[in-house]
């Protein structure tokens, strides 16, 4: 094959299958490249958590319905602290703060990646792996591979790398980029019929240092992650069974494995760095993952991965389809990346040092741990549709303040049965 299109995007799954749609609906010709073969693939190394801040990406590309058909699980948490469970739905009720969804990877990348196949102006093309970038006066314009044998070149205005944590575009294109520690490991497994005493609320542990999750997902399946610190790395390592049970166990309203059949195996990663690369250069874009990877911790990769794909789409249709500087339009992309992530991905960075919380964190979780209204700012913040200088806004310190200082005054020996005594001496 050697074909022209307005984009080629490198990698079929979230942010890939994001980006084509998107790109197409806007008028451009897209081909869409990956390289496995089977269109129902998944990826395996994820927990399946959907921010709220993927729901709008999600409404666009006109996925909710067949995902609530598919019985994905609206997504809402309570946190457990030293201070106690944060519980946001205690404000607002059940249903009613923002969500996306809890949906197993098995349902939701088949299900992006047929959306893909069936958009007019999407060529998908399955079994096509990319290992050589074509460039003209240091500019790339497009992308060259094997598929079942044979050479293959496609050309297109711009070129998407939309190809995970090892961007196969990034590493050609030698693309400047910054790697951050990863001081905790992960360890998940999925069970089926786990009790719900909460119903369909997941469940987050801020242990400090380690971390877990319980999240209830489609199919009755509920996924359990673990995310303890390195220092813990050996004891994985000796007896991965049974030290991924008695951490479950251990956990504050532990949930009943013992009740639930486990579906497959334990899995996870021990060395998963953070790497942000620069998001755009001559020719070409990087999407999701490809451009920033951050810790699986925070569950953002997913709705991060379709935000991106379509502030790219946003930003670059026009100028792909020959109106406006291609330079200009990526460079726009770019500026709302960082305007809309680089602050928390630099938050959780620092969070994944596994150092001790400090000030900010033990001020604002435990009034978020004290009060509702806090409980839900919290939330909302942690679903990432809060900017990091509106969590920490003056409302909000004088809000922690009054909860924080009303639950010390609490705390001290109260002088209520003083006057008594004394005035009983007296005789009164
Ligand atoms: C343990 C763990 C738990 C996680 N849990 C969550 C969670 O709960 N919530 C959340 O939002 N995120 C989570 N993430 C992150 C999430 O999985 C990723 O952020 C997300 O999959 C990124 O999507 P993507 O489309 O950018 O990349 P990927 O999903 O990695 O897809 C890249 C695609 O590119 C293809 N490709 C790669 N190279 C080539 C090539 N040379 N040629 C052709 N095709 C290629 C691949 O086959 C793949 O289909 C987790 C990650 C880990 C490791």
């Amino acid at each position: 094959m050697n074909d022209t299109y307005d984009v080629v995007i490198n990698g079929a799954s979230v942010a890939g299958c994001t980006a084509a749609v998107l790109f197409a609906r806007r008028g451009a010709k897209v081909a869409l490249l990956e390289r496995r073969s089977d269109v129902n693939a998944y990826k395996v190394l994820c927990t399946h958590y959907i921010q709220p801040a993927g729901h709008p990406v999600l409404a666009e590309l006109g996925l909710v319905a067949e995902l609530e058909a598919v019985g994905a699980v609206r997504n809402s948490a309570k946190y457990w602290t030293r201070w106690g469970w944060i519980k946001p739905e205690d404000r607002v009720g059940p249903d009613v703060l923002p969500h996306g969804y809890n949906v197993r990877r098995e349902t939701l990348d088949p299900m992006l990646r047929r959306l893909a196949a069936e958009t007019k102006g999407v060529d998908l093309l399955l079994g096509h792996t990319v290992n050589e970038l074509i460039t003209d006066d240091g500019r790339v314009v497009g992308v060259a591979g094997s598929a079942g044998g044979e050479r293959f070149e496609v050309r297109a205005k711009l070129v998407v790398g939309a190809d995970g944590k090892d961007s196969t575009i990034a590493k050609l294109a030698d693309t400047p980029s910054e790697t951050t520690p990863n001081n905790r490991f992960s360890y998940f497994a999925h069970f089926r019929g786990l009790p719900r005493p909460d119903g369909h609320i997941a469940k987050a542990y801020y242990l400090e240092p380690d971390n877990a999750y319980v999240m209830p997902n489609d199919d009755d399946v509920t996924i359990i992650s673990v995310l303890p610190s390195m220092e813990r790395l050996g004891e994985f390592k000796a007896d991965l069974e049974g030290a991924y049970r008695r951490f479950v166990k251990a956990l504050p309203e532990a949930p009943d494995i013992d009740n639930a059949e486990r579906v497959g195996k334990i899995v996870g990663t021990i060395n998963y760095p953070l790497i942000t690369r620069q998001s755009t250069g001559p020719g070409y874009a990087l999407v999701g993952d490809a451009a920033l990877t951050s810790d699986p911790l925070a569950a953002v990769g997913c709705a991060w991965a379709m935000q991106s794909a379509h502030w790219l789409a946003e930003s670059a249709s026009s100028a792909v389809l020959g109106y406006g500087d291609l330079g200009t339009a990526l460079g726009a992309y770019r500026k709302k990346r960082a305007e809309k992530l680089k602050a928390h991905a630099h938050l959780i960075a620092d969070y994944a040092t596994a150092r001790p919380f400090n000030r900010i964190e033990r001020f604002t979780f435990s009034a978020a741990a004290r009060d509702a209204r806090m409980a839900e700012h919290f939330h909302v913040f942690g679903s990432r549709l809060m900017s990091v200088p509106d969590f920490l806004s003056p409302w909000a310190v004088a809000r922690c303040s009054m909860v924080n200082g009303k639950a010390l005054f609490r705390s001290q020996p109260q002088p209520s049965a003083a006057p008594e005594r004394v005035l009983a001496g007296r005789g009164a």
